[in-house]
């Protein structure tokens, strides 16, 4: 097509080509070394039971400490990983670190709650279920102690397929739940045949929830479904205590968000955890 459309075209087309992928590679050997290196690390959001206030969970977020820029978001890396296929052996190490991480903490006396791992459609259609047990039993974790999180389109990528690998990780004994719920294109009809355990209401749905009532309409049916449908809810991106008495009335099981904490370096999480015993929000 390219070359129909004439000299021009066509050489503007390999330029804005070359550049593109002289860009891409540069940050794929970066990302290459820096899993050598282990400039990886993990920070972990506390998740919280909303009529009990007890954590119930934290969820594992990627962190790059790149030596010339600082603490990168996964937002600036992850995509490429994805599409490189590196957020393969990224992910496995984000299983190994977190399953040890969070047996480290129950060790200690400090956590008795699972940790969420966020999975790519790369790594759920490449024997996650293998991945998944090896990391569970390098770190000696029970797969209760262990949720992962799917987004919709992972899941309507290969329906059939995705009900294989839910129904692997589930028999194992391993949580599952939708991440981002609502954005992506899920059908209602698969929802029922996915061995879920739990929906993650998105953070674009609570942000204006008491101005715009489209939005609070949305975060509401979702906390029905699920409900309907025996799952938990969580509402993630929760910032102010409004829009958690706004929840609570719409009968959300959980919460996840800045009121309560950003995502913390793991060093840091036993001071948080010991603050928020004494008292929480
Ligand atoms: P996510 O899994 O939906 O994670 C929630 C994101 O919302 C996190 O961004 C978190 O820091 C942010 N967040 C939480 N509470 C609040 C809040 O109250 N207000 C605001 N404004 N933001 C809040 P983060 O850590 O930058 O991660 C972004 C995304 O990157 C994640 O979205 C997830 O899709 C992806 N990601 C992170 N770690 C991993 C990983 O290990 N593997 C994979 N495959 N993806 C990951
Ligand atoms: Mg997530
Ligand atoms: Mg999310
Ligand atoms: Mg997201």
């Amino acid at each position: 097509a390219a070359k129909k459309a004439g000299r021009n075209t066509f050489r503007f087309f390999t330029q804005d080509m070359n550049q593109r992928s002289a860009e891409f590679l540069l940050l794929d050997n970066h990302l290459r070394q820096a899993l050598v290196n282990q400039e990886f690390l993990l920070y972990y959001q506390p998740q919280i039971d909303i009529k009990t206030r007890e954590v119930i969970g934290m969820e594992a977020l990627m962190r790059w400490r790149h030596p010339d820029l600082g603490l990168v978001p996964p937002n600036r890396f992850i995509p490429a990983a994805e599409e490189t296929g590196l957020i393969v052996p990224m992910g496995e190490w984000v299983l190994h670190e977190a399953c040890r991480q969070n047996k480290a903490w129950q060790r200690a006396g400090l956590l008795h709650a699972p940790v969420a791992v966020n999975v790519s459609a790369r790594q759920f259609a490449e024997r996650l279920e293998d991945v998944t047990t090896k990391a569970l039993q390098d770190a000696g974790l029970a797969p209760e102690w262990l949720e992962l999180e799917v987004t919709e389109s992972t899941l309507m990528d290969d329906v059939n397929e995705a009900i294989l690998t839910l129904g692997a990780l589930k028999r194992m004994g391993v949580r599952l739940s939708i991440d981002d719920f609502g954005t992506g294109y899920s059908s209602l009809n698969y929802l029922k045949r996915f061995p879920l355990d739990k929906l993650k209401v998105d953070r674009s749905f609570v942000i204006d929830i008491l101005d715009d009532p489209d939005d609070a309409a949305i975060a509401g049916a979702v906390v029905s479904l699920a409900k309907n449908l025996r799952l938990k809810v969580i509402a993630e991106g929760v910032e102010t205590a409004e829009q958690l008495d706004f929840l609570e009335q719409l009968g959300c099981d959980e919460m996840q968000g800045f009121l309560v904490a950003p995502p913390i370096p793991a060093d840091k999480v036993p001071e948080f955890l010991a603050q928020w015993r004494k008292k929480p929000v």
